[in-house]
């Protein structure tokens, strides 16, 4: 199926193409991905990720990389679901709870709106040297990211994304890294707001556990926020739960009789 770019988390700013290419896998591919799947290695997983989009549509590279993390999310979800609704199992924190929770791409799934003025990057300064932001495509993210999928300095995927957001790397890669690992008050801050600005765009769900989210006392209702691109999916188990086969499809034969 085809996202028009207008509903990405970046509303399609500065793109050069209408929409992008993504279809949910089929059985054939779930079982290959999971196959391949580097399950112990967060750097690697993710980049089996983005290859897994790129290969059914190469204008992926062009995509911002915060459109690229909610696409990853949203392959899942239609592979798991035909009616862009999917029940999820998350764990309480408070007590343990696992909770169903039915999560709708109509209603649950949110952008925080991006402003124009931020997509057109901006300066800062960083450990009193000054630097210009852009906002990452998968491409120039991929420049930043083979240096640390190769000598694995780094292994956090948040700060390496962050780094990306800094223009320039390819001159200035080892001071733009020690400005920002550096980092100390202002400076914190200010990385901060450049990631809440830049990654994450996508809000959180709200989920109410049974047990321990209504307060006894007033009454009211009280949820705990939950990150759904960070939801572990379980494929096959996930499909069986959302999409059950009713009697029409398996016609046991009838035991002979005799
Ligand atoms: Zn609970």
């Amino acid at each position: 199926m085809n996202i028009p770019v207008q509903q990405l988390p970046s509303g399609g700013y500065g793109y050069g193409f209408s929409d992008i290419k993504v279809s949910p896998m089929s059985f054939l591919q779930i079982t290959q991905y999971l196959e391949g799947l580097p399950e112990d290695d967060k750097l690697e997983k993710y980049l089996y990720e983005i290859n897994n989009l790129i290969s059914e549509d190469k204008r992926i590279l062009d995509c911002y990389l915060m459109d690229v993390d909610f696409l990853i999310f949203f392959k899942k979800l239609i592979t798991i679901s035909g009616d862009s609704t999917v029940v999820v199992k998350i764990p309480c924190p408070k007590c343990g709870k696992i909770v169903d929770k039915k999560i709708s791409l109509d209603h649950d799934i949110h952008f925080r709106q991006i402003d124009q003025s931020v997509m057109e990057g901006s300066f800062i300064e960083l450990g009193g040297n000054k630097y210009e932001t852009i906002v990452p495509t998968v491409k120039s993210f991929f420049k930043v990211f083979e240096k640390y999928l190769k000598y694995r300095k780094i292994e956090d995927l948040d700060i390496i994304k962050t780094i990306a957001l800094v223009k320039d790397f390819d001159i200035k890669g080892n001071q733009i890294e020690d400005d920002i690992l550096g980092a100390t008050h202002g400076d914190i801050t200010l990385i901060k707001a450049l990631q809440e600005l830049y990654t994450n765009r996508l809000e959180p769900v709200e989920v109410i556990c049974p047990n321990c989210g209504t307060n006894e006392e007033t009454g009211e209702r009280s949820g705990f926020m939950v990150d759904v691109t960070s939801l572990t999916m379980d494929f096959f188990r996930d499909i069986r739960i959302n999409c059950p086969i009713d009697g029409t499809k398996i016609v046991f034969k009838q035991a002979r009789q005799g």
